[in-house]
């Protein structure tokens, strides 16, 4: 059974549009609305982190990045968690994907343990992050993304009317 989900944003919820600092291009990727209904209404922890280089690289604003995780939550509905790294690669911080600090920081707020979580991603450095925090990981297709991990995400949390596996 899992207890939350850790999301990434661009490509996995939202078409990526590199470096977005306007709320009026962020567009939700097909089913991505419908898998986080399904995913709250089973009582899961949803949390959603992203690295936002776009920060340090001077190419957007920390208040730009906020006006468009607001419009996200507007068009998804709201996150128990959401966090952003602001740093560049070279910052050489513990937050920035494929370091697990975010991941880290968010199961702590969420008051959940490693082996309960599965982080959901479209980047090598989503799933190395999840591996450095210990945690289960789905890679999708940014064109499809949260929709291409559902089928996998309903084994993990199975249907609990099922007894094949007693014993
Ligand atoms: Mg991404
Ligand atoms: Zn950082």
């Amino acid at each position: 059974m899992i207890a939350a989900l850790l999301l990434d944003r661009d490509g996995t919820i939202v078409r990526d549009e590199p470096y977005n600092g306007d709320p009026a291009l962020v567009e939700p990727l097909p089913g991505a609305k419908a898998a986080l209904d399904e995913l709250r209404g089973l009582g899961l922890g949803v949390a959603l982190i992203s690295n936002q280089s776009g920060i340090a690289r001077g190419l957007i604003t920390r208040a730009q990045v906020e006006a468009v995780n607001a419009r996200v939550v507007e068009m998804l509905g709201p996150f128990d968690v959401l966090l952003y790294c602001a740093h560049g690669p070279e910052d050489d911080c513990a937050c920035r994907k494929p370091k697990p600090g975010m991941l880290l920081e968010a199961m702590r707020t969420m008051g959940v343990d490693p082996h309960e979580c599965v982080m959901v991603g479209d980047k090598n450095d989503d799933i190395e992050a999840a591996q450095a925090a210990g945690v289960r990981a789905l890679k999708v297709d940014p064109k499809v993304g949260l929709a291409h991990a559902m089928p996998a995400l309903r084994c993990f949390y199975g249907d609990p009317g099922n007894g094949d596996d007693a014993e």
